[in-house]
Order: structure tokens, then C-alpha cells, then sequence
């Protein structure tokens, strides 16, 4: 615990929760280095274990409990279950010799990172030097005027600079894109990695592959075909805002398809994607940013090539009583009920634990990594959110844009980020990265006439109304 022993000096407590409760926690800062500007990490090990595209760790001086001065302890062994010795019930898992995470057993929110510092000689159990303690900034109460977003680390593990071109600047100021750790190389905006380029559109473009940090949850998506049309959904908050568009319009009567992309298209080819700062996305996974793909259920899937099951198969209720009155005698219930039928075997993913964040949202992680895998709700269970952060880079970069259109115009639930300032910054970038979008595929067009107009769009999802009237044209 002597790494995480207060500096002298004054100390700022912020309460560090996750959302289901389980755990609670402070984490103390030395006050007179506040704020504390801290880096996005987009590692793949941080993108893989978190389902984030990019992570938000802070280091503290110190961490103790929520109702005493005490010091929070968590089980250091970094093994795959709830810590025993624990004062939470944090599960450890450890990403690399040097580093241990840790994420709520319930609900998945990652809320302590511990670097176990470099070995100072060979082997196990040997001194150590650089060790520290961060907790997850979206877990904290609050962040202002504690912590910011200074600069973008790790950027080259994208491939595509990933989070890193959506969020250029904070309140005026331009952050450094460093290659690796901080103060390393920079790497300059609309970056692509020269192993992307070298093989553009060629080798398993049919198929994207997904994956969590321990493997544990493995899927590929595939390209939109028939079956894609087939779910209905309401509109997602990100295409009309859900705390002022009228209910008739986010009801999409219409049931216009805006999963797929390009809108409007008789091919579409790639999904719908955008960026989430929803309290439930921050609390569950305790980062600020969730970055989800609407993807049908049935162009996801599992290793067997099979469609993705989260729902338990539905009870036979008329069955299970046929059989119980059968099994205590009354006369006429049915016939052939006395075979007893084996327990037809969960078709859920072994690696995916389950936690309801509010009746009828369900969010799926990895119980071994923690990593967020799937939202999804009742209201639409054949369409799914993907968590971004999973896709396996090497294909198509960490955004992935030969798969996914990102929404450009605006960030899911702005209204309920712990951090205005993080959301008008990624509001901003987010409109730069669309006007060269739009513009790029201007210049495409000019070399390539599109030959229907109909099917023109300016730019991310703002586009829907008109798709709208065509639709009601049509
Ligand atoms: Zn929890
Ligand atoms: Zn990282
Ligand atoms: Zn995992
Ligand atoms: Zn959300």
C-alpha cells in the first residue's frame, strides 16, 4: 500500500462508484496538483479489455473506503474471481505482468487499474519500481476541475487513429497524438498505418471479427443482407434526441432502417455507429465515451457460425404444468408426459455475463476480462449494440470505417455527460472528421458519379428526414 500512501499535503476526495452499487470507494488527490491532466490510452490491451474505443484512467495518491479513512483493499493476486480478501467485489484480471484490472463483479464498470511497477531483476517477486494506483474517470462523482483529457497516447496501436480523430482538442487546445507513451513521436491527424493501406479491401472483408481482451468472447459481423432488414427499432437518441424529439418521431412508424448504410441504399454495405455518453454507459463501464455499432443479431456470429444468442429459449409454461400434474398423479393432463425432457442447454455464450442496468436494458460483458461485449434492450431484441473497442484492428483499424458510418452530428445523451466540456470538444471534432468525410466522398463521386440523387447524404445521420419522405413517397 506504500504506493498509494497520501502525499503530504492536502488531499481532494472524490467518491469512485460503479453503477449497480456493489462498489463505492474514494480516491484521494493530492489538491495542489489538481487538475490533472491525464492521457486517452488506445492501446490495444486497454481497447480489447474495456470494449472502449479509447481509456480513461487516473492515478490517485490514495484510495480508502467510503464511510472511514480507511484504506479500500482489493485482492492483489489477479486472478479470475471476486476478490475474497477484498473490501469491494472486484473482480482482478490481469493484463500483463505489470498490470492488474479491476471490474465490478455485477455490472462490469472497470474502476481501478494497478501497475504493479517494473521489475527491478528477473523472475516473480522481485523488487519493483514506478508502481501506481488509477481509478477509471467515468466512475468518479465528478470531474471538474479534477481531471482532463491532456493528450492521446498509444495512437499507433489503431491503426486508424481511432478515438484520437474524433477528439482533437479541449477547450481550444490541441491534443498531442503521441505514437506510444507520452512525450513519444506524434502522429499527425487522418493517420492510417501503412499496413492498412497496403492491403485495402482484400482479405476477410466479408466477415469483421470482433474479440475481447482473454478471447473468452469471439464474433465475426458480417455485411448487411436480407435478413438485416427484418428487426424494427425505434430511433436511437443519437439521430433524434430522446429528451426533446417528439415520441412520434423516435417511435420511427416509418420503420425506416437506419441501422444500415448507406441510408436509403438498395446495397447498403456498412453499419450505423456513434459515440454514447449515457449515465448507464459510463456508470457500467466506468469510462466516459462508449462507442456502440448497431449490428441486426443475426449478422453476428459465434465461432460455430451461428447467430448470436443473449436470450434465454422462452419458458413452455403450459408444458412445465402438463408436467407437474403429470409427476403428482392428476389423471387426463396430457399424454406421453411422463418422459421427463432434459434441460435444453442455455444457447447464451458461455463467456458473457449479463446485467440488467434498468428493466428491459441488458448490457453483456466478459466475465473473465470485464470487457464490454453487447447492449441490447427489449424493446428490440434482433438489433444490438457492439462494443467498438473489440474489433480486431489489424482489418480495417479500430474505427473500422469500411464497416461502420459514424454519426458526425452528435454524441449520444450529451446531455447526461458527467463533463460538458468532453462533449462540446468531441461534438467539434466530431463535425471536423464529417466535413472531410463529406468531402472526401465528394471527390470519390466526381471520379464516380452516383447516378441516383436520391441517395446523396451530407454527412453522418442528419439525413434521416429526408430518407424519411422517400420512404413515405415511395
Ligand atoms: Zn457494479
Ligand atoms: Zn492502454
Ligand atoms: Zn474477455
Ligand atoms: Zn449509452
Amino acid at each position: 500500500m506504500t504506493s498509494r500512501s497520501p502525499t503530504p499535503g492536502p488531499i481532494t476526495y472524490v467518491k469512485v462508484a460503479c453503477h449497480c452499487g456493489l462498489n463505492e470507494l474514494r480516491a484521494g488527490f493530492a489538491t495542489d496538483q489538481l487538475p490533472i491532466s491525464n492521457d486517452l490510452c488506445h492501446c490495444n490491451t486497454c481497447r480489447h479489455s474495456s470494449g472502449q474505443l479509447a481509456v480513461y484512467h487516473v492515478s490517485v495518491s490514495t484510495l480508502v473506503c467510503v464511510d472511514s479513512d480507511e484504506p479500500f483493499h482489493v485482492d492483489g493476486h489477479g486472478g479470475e474471481c471476486p476478490s475474497p480478501d477484498g473490501d469491494g467485489d472486484l473482480v482482478a484480471y490481469r493484463t500483463s505482468e505489470n498490470a492488474i484490472r479491476y471490474f465490478c463483479s455485477m455490472c462490469s464498470a472497470h474502476l481501478i487499474f494497478r501497475y504493479l511497477g517494473t521489475p527491478r531483476e528477473e523472475g516473480e517477486g522481485g523488487e519493483r519500481e514506478g508502481a501506481f494506483w488509477c481509478v477509471a474517470a467515468g466512475a468518479l462523482e465528478r470531474t471538474e476541475g479534477i481531471v482532463k483529457v491532456g493528450y492521446h497516447i498509444w495512437v499507433e496501436d489503431t491503426l486508424d487513429g481511432g478515438l484520437a480523430d474524433h477528439f482533437r482538442t479541449l477547450e481550444g487546445e490541441d491534443l498531442p497524438r503521441y505514437r506510444r507513451g507520452p512525450k513519444s513521436d506524434e502522429i499527425a491527424l487522418r493517420w492510417r498505418s501503412e499496413t492498412l493501406n497496403q492491403t485495402p479491401n482484400s482479405t476477410n472483408d466479408d466477415t469483421l471479427h470482433i474479440s475481447c481482451h482473454c478471447q473468452s468472447n469471439q464474433y465475426k459481423i458480417t455485411r448487411p443482407n436480407f435478413e438485416s432488414y427484418l428487426p424494427y427499432s425505434a430511433y436511437p437518441d443519437l439521430l433524434h434526441p430522446h429528451d426533446i424529439a417528439h415520441l412520434s418521431k423516435v417511435r420511427n412508424s416509418a420503420d425506416v432502417k437506419w441501422w444500415l448504410r448507406p441510408l436509403g441504399s438498395s446495397h447498403p454495405t456498412k453499419y450505423f455507429a456513434g459515440h454514447c455518453t449515457c449515465e448507464y454507459c459510463r456508470k457500467t463501464s466506468g469510462f466516459e465515451i462508449q462507442s456502440w455499432a448497431y449490428v441486426p443479431r443475426s449478422n453476428i456470429l459465434d465461432q460455430e457460425g451461428n447467430s448470436v444468442v443473449l436470450q434465454p429459449p422462452e419458458k413452455d409454461e403450459v408444458a412445465e404444468m402438463r408436467e407437474e400434474l403429470a409427476r403428482i398423479g392428476v389423471e387426463g393432463s396430457g399424454e406421453g408426459e411422463k418422459k421427463v425432457e432434459a434441460e435444453p442447454e442455455d444457447p447464451r455464450p458461455k463467456g458473457l455475463k449479463q446485467y440488467i442496468s434498468s428493466p428491459g436494458r441488458y448490457r453483456e460483458f466478459c466475465r473473465t476480462c470485464g470487457a464490454t461485449v453487447f447492449a441490447w434492450q427489449i424493446g428490440r431484441p434482433d438489433l444490438l449494440c457492439i462494443a467498438v473497442g473489440l474489433v480486431d484492428e489489424s482489418q480495417a483499424g479500430a474505427r473500422a470505417e469500411s464497416w461502420f458510418e459514424w454519426c458526425y452530428t452528435r454524441v449520444g445523451y450529451a446531455e447526461q455527460a458527467i463533463s460538458p466540456k468532453m462533449v462540446e470538444a468531441l461534438t467539434s471534432s466530431l463535425a471536423a472528421a464529417g466535413a472531410e468525410a463529406t468531402k472526401s466522398r465528394e471527390e470519390e463521386n466526381e471520379r464516380a458519379p452516383i447516378v441516383s440523387m436520391s441517395l446523396q447524404q451530407k454527412g453522418g445521420c442528419d439525413v434521416v428526414t429526408s430518407v424519411e419522405q422517400v420512404v413515405v413517397a415511395a
